[in-house]
Order: C-alpha cells, then sequence, then structure tokens
C-alpha cells in the first residue's frame, strides 16, 4: 500500500467505491469519466506504480488482470461485438494515476491508431 495513492485507498476502502469484479488480487470498478459506454478499470490490490515497474513475481497477477478483463466484457455484454484494453506507462503516454490499471473499454467502435 502507498498511501498516497488514489488506487490504494480505493483498495483498502478508504474511498468508497462499487467493483464490479473483484478477487484476492485484483479489483475492477468503473471509470470515474467514462471514454466509452463501457469503461472499466482493472487493478491490483498490490501497489505496482508503473509497467516499468512489474516484477518477475508479478506475473501472475498481470495475467490475472487480463482473465478479469475478458469476464467483465462478457458481463457487460461487449465480449463478442469487441473491445479494447489498454494499459498506459508513464506521462508521455497518458498515465496520470500511477497504479497500474488495465482500461477496458468498449460499447462503441474504437478507432485504429490510438491518438
Ligand atoms: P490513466 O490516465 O492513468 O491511464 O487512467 C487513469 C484513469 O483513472 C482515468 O481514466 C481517470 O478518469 C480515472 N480516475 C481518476 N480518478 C478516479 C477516481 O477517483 N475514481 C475512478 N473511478 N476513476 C478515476
Ligand atoms: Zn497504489
Amino acid at each position: 500500500m502507498s498511501s498516497d495513492c488514489l488506487f490504494c485507498k480505493i483498495v483498502a476502502g478508504e474511498i468508497p467505491v462499487e467493483f464490479v469484479y473483484e478477487s484476492d488480487t485484483v479489483v475492477a470498478f468503473r471509470d470515474i469519466s467514462p471514454q466509452a459506454p463501457t469503461h472499466v478499470l482493472v487493478i491490483p490490490r498490490k501497489h505496482i506504480a508503473t509497467i516499468n515497474d512489474i516484477a518477475p513475481e508479478d506475473e501472475a497477477v498481470i495475467g490475472h488482470m487480463y482473465t478479469a478483463a475478458k469476464e467483465i466484457a462478457a458481463a457487460e455484454g461487449i465480449a463478442e461485438d469487441g473491445y479494447r484494453t489498454v494499459m498506459n506507462c508513464n506521462e508521455g503516454a497518458g498515465q496520470s494515476v500511477f497504479h497500474i490499471h488495465l482500461h477496458v473499454l468498449g460499447g462503441r467502435p474504437m478507432t485504429w491508431p490510438p491518438g
């Protein structure tokens, strides 16, 4: 837990958020500023600041973030039409919260390349 981290506070229940998915090692909740009809953030309970900070022992939880994402997509009804998962790394890529999170976006057509 990083005491000054917004997403650690959400994991700890200090900021009330409804989880759309939770397990022993990850939680997921709706983005406060949704960029698509479905916009969910999947985060590890463990504080990992950026992709650059992922350690070998984190490999299982990183994989689990994707199995969580696929279950969320199915529950949201976007699995067949398609959805996008994004994890930004550092400011240059648009990361604004330094506790890794997998964006799960769907419910509208997605363009490529992203901006
Ligand atoms: P990033 O820009 O780091 O890839 O994504 C951070 C995301 O967290 C943004 O999409 C932003 O809207 C979302 N966010 C920031 N603060 C909060 C919050 O307090 N609650 C929720 N649910 N989402 C947040
Ligand atoms: Zn954190």
